[in-house]
């Protein structure tokens, strides 16, 4: 469970509410017999619904990966419950894992999804669950789902020419570009022009997140994916690093200095961002950690365990629920546009990304020192408390 005693306490949580936040709403676990990409004889997918006060829908991504469990997806359907309550979204928290290559060609995940669309098309086609992308799936894999209900609203991330949102694609990691230069000037006293970044993952939050902050004049000094990694000291051209990535599916070779991921956590940055899978950063490595500043483009990059021995060093963490909200906060956008039928611009899309992290931001930072707890722990009470609210709201506690 994501809330702790202290969090418990700081909100006044009851029994009953406790016990409705502690253990998932609804588990959905089947599996996809026919039309598998070779070598496949069998898929297991999880379709998790946290918790659905604010619901439905239940809102969040689709993972497709290996090495994924029904254990993590439950922890990140949790993770959506509060992330869409601390941004004051109409949303409960869900998530979808589809366990397979995340590496697998564009025509076999199209496969995997017609299949995982179909078994669940009564969820989505009711507006119970709508997905979205995440690890291992892309507006390609939404256009999918969207193929199988016919309904625009029932997922989000589609391709624009289909009802997706402009903007939506780079929503997350713009959001983490947000966030970074805000925590930059309120935690080192720095414009985010003068630091050096470092970041984990190069899919779409860590390429885009690079991007717009590169944009915005930092420097990054180096990126790693799952093959490796890469280290330039005057700086990396991420123009140049994406069209390499595309071509050799890595940024690693990409000039300059190897680098691990491992050696990437204990870089010498003024910022470092996990952009990529959860429990990166742990008690074994946290000491290593010479950033001053991380923000957590990833879900659940941090275990409770780095969490303390970072704080005791006294490294500032912007936690995913505020850092990497910038993808729901759009997705909540094309999905009331997918009903309503009207369009919107990018810019606008940034514009209603940038407002609502950064007033999201001052609420935590007001908390934080107010109640002497981290902003992790201020940015899941100020959830709680929201979610309190709308559970009592609807005579649930
Ligand atoms: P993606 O599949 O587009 O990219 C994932 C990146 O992580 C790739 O560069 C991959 O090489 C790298 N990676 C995978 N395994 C790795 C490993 N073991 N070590 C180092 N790097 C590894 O995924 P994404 O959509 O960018 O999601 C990245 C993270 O951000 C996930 O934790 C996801 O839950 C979170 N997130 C995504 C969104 C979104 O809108 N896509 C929104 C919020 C949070």
């Amino acid at each position: 469970m994501l809330l702790d005693e202290e969090i418990v306490r700081l909100v006044g949580m009851n029994k009953k509410a406790l016990m409705l936040l502690g253990e998932p709403d609804r588990v959905i676990h089947f599996k996809l017999r026919r039309h598998l990409p070779p070598g496949y004889e069998v898929v297991h997918v999880y379709v998790v619904y946290h918790n659905a006060a604010r619901g439905p829908p239940c809102k969040g991504g689709i993972r497709m990966s290996s090495h994924v469990t029904l254990e993590e997806t439950i922890q990140l359907a949790e993770i959506m419950t509060y992330k869409s309550a601390l941004m004051d979204l109409p949303f409960g928290g869900g998530k979808a894992a589809i366990v397979a290559n995340s590496g697998l060609s564009p025509q076999a995940k199209e496969v995997l999804m017609g299949g995982f669309a179909h078994e669940i098309r009564y969820e989505l086609i009711s507006g119970n669950y709508v997905p979205a992308p995440d690890l291992g799936t892309s507006p390609r894999e939404m256009a999918v789902i969207f193929g199988e209900t016919h309904v625009r609203e029932s997922v989000t991330g589609k391709p624009v020419g289909i009802g997706g949102l402009p903007g939506r694609e780079e929503a997350t990691g713009y959001g983490v570009s947000v966030i970074a230069e805000r925590a930059a000037r309120e935690f080192l006293d720095m414009e985010i022009s003068d630091t050096t970044i470092g970041v984990q993952g190069f899919g779409n939050v860590g390429s885009w997140a690079c991007t717009f902050l590169a944009e915005k004049g930092a420097k990054i000094l180096a990126v790693t994916d799952r093959g490796g990694g890469t280290m330039h000291r005057e700086g990396i051209d991420v123009e140049g690093l994406e069209k390499y990535a595309k071509e050799y599916g890595s940024v690693d070779g990409y000039g300059g200095e190897h680098l691990s991921n491992r050696e990437l956590l204990g870089l010498d940055v003024d910022i470092l961002i996990p952009a990529a899978i959860g429990g990166v950063i742990t008690g074994e490595n946290a000491g290593d950690v010479k950033a001053k500043l991380i923000i957590e483009g990833a879900n659940a990059p941090t275990t409770r365990e780095a969490d303390e021995i970072l704080a005791k060093k006294g490294v500032i963490l912007v936690p995913d629920i505020l850092a990497n909200a910038g993808g729901v906060v759009a997705s909540y956008d094309e999905w009331r546009k997918g009903k309503s039928g009207t369009r919107t611009k990018r810019v606008e899309t940034y514009a209603t990304i940038k407002e609502t992290l950064l007033d999201v931001f001052e609420e935590v930072l007001n908390y934080s020192p107010k109640e002497k707890v981290s902003l992790r722990k201020a940015a899941l009470a100020l959830a709680a408390t929201r979610l309190l609210d709308t559970m009592e709201g609807r005579g649930w506690i």
